[in-house]
């Protein structure tokens, strides 16, 4: 693996709060690299850190070999951000506000005429070049604000919840535009999310985050598989206490039919299962056994990104 980004012991900490509690990890050359992990969990002050818009408490990041804090005018240049928040001018039109940052990063006139031309078409804004930023709708502000932070045509790219608010056309055409960066033009992305599809759709590598904590590094798949085989059944019922119950009765006949895992969480039983679906009616026979249970609501699915977190933590991502 070519490494791009070496993080070592990073820890941030607002006053008493410690946002990112030591974080290590190394972050390829080439893919996407996602932060995955619910709000509060310390992603954007961490790649805040690795942009050099804040410094942190302790620890050290080095970008294609050089430290970070040490070089922040060269890494200025290789690095692009897309923030969270909408960063432009509202009276400047599409092509006012690009030739703008161009300007900033002092690009020369014929490259940057290049370059937005190019970003234009690439996110599909191309007809609205002439529009005033203000008049531009929620979902072409998100486009635009994702290609102010490329004009200067920067080596890393650090995407900041990139796709909020999108409606699904327009976030497919973001994560076309987010694969085209790495696949095409061989750039490095690093990005953050609380969509688990959206890392799991986009990223070739996914750390995630919770309290500031780093829980764990890997592809996608190989999260997803950390789980077990099988699928996985969620069955949640008329009452809580059936849950810890039905948990019970199950773990004594788990091994006769096919169950690997049972857990409860909250109101609900997830039972990883072979061949569930075949499984079910049995499951639900052994249940009537328990006086009053009814069951309410069930599911048989493949396991996510979102049961890795579930396991990790026993929260769901978007508690
Ligand atoms: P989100 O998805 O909501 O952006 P996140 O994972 O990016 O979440 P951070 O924004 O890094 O999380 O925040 C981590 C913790 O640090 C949170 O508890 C947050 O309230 C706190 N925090 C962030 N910025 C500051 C600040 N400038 N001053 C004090 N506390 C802060």
């Amino acid at each position: 693996m070519d490494t791009l980004i070496v993080v070592k012991d990073l820890k941030k900490n607002y006053g008493d709060l410690e946002a990112v509690k030591g974080i290590t990890l190394s972050i390829p050359r080439g893919k996407i690299f996602g932060f995955l992990g619910p709000n509060g969990a310390g992603k954007t002050t961490s790649l805040k850190i690795f942009v050099g818009l804040l410094r942190a408490t302790s620890g050290e990041v080095y970008i294609d070999g050089l430290l970070a804090s040490k070089n922040k005018k060269k890494l200025n240049y290789m690095l692009g951000l897309i923030p969270q928040d909408l960063v432009f001018w509202d009276d400047l039109t599409v092509e006012e506000n690009l030739q703008f940052v161009g300007e900033m990063y002092n690009v020369p006139k014929e490259k940057r005429r290049e370059i937005i031309n190019s970003l234009l078409k690439e996110i599909s804004l191309e007809d609205k070049r002439k529009t005033l930023a203000k008049n531009l709708s929620g979902g072409l502000k998100r486009r635009l604000n994702i290609i102010m932070g490329l004009v200067h045509d920067p080596e890393i790219i650090v995407a900041d919840e990139p796709t909020p608010g999108l409606d699904p056309h327009s976030r497919a055409l973001v994560w076309d535009f987010l694969r085209d960066l790495t696949r095409v033009k061989k750039k490095t992305v690093i990005l953050t999310t609380h969509f688990m599809e959206e890392a799991d759709r986009l990223s070739d590598q996914i750390a995630i985050m919770d309290h500031g904590e780093l829980l764990v590094v890997d592809t996608p798949e190989n999260l997803r598989n950390s789980i077990g085989e099988g699928d996985l059944i969620e069955l949640q019922f008329n009452e809580d206490i059936f849950v810890e119950k039905a948990a019970i009765i199950l773990e004594e006949v788990k091994d006769g039919i096919g169950i690997l895992d049972i857990c409860p969480f909250g109101m609900m039983l997830q039972i990883r299962c072979l061949n569930a679906p075949s499984r079910l009616t049995e499951i639900l026979n052994i249940l009537t056994n328990i006086e009053g249970l009814e069951v309410v609501d069930m599911k048989i699915r493949k396991a996510t990104l979102e049961d890795v977190f579930l396991h990790l933590t026993g929260r769901a991502l978007r508690e």
